[in-house]
């Protein structure tokens, strides 16, 4: 047994290869074609309107949130907590 890489997204459901693609925490970043809208929601953060917007991926399942705070360029790609 190999104890290589810690990846915090091992214990979830396994991401299909688009997924697996998508640049996370960088603001921009593109998402996927197989990737589902879901719903948004606004947040004020000081002076900033944080925008933050669900997708579904119809492949594997995996729920992504994109996070668009023009303050941060280490927002965008996250995969939502279970
Ligand atoms: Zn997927």
């Amino acid at each position: 047994m190999h104890t290589s890489t810690t990846d915090p997204t091992s214990e979830a459901t396994p991401l299909c290869e688009p997924c697996q693609g998508i640049q996370r925490h960088w603001r921009g970043a593109p998402g996927h074609p197989e990737l589902q809208q879901g719903k948004h929601r606004k947040e004020q953060q000081g002076k900033v309107t944080v925008t933050t917007t669900g997708y579904f991926c119809d492949r594997c399942g995996a729920h992504w949130h994109y996070t668009n705070n023009k303050a941060d360029q280490r927002s965008g790609w996250s995969l939502a907590p279970k």
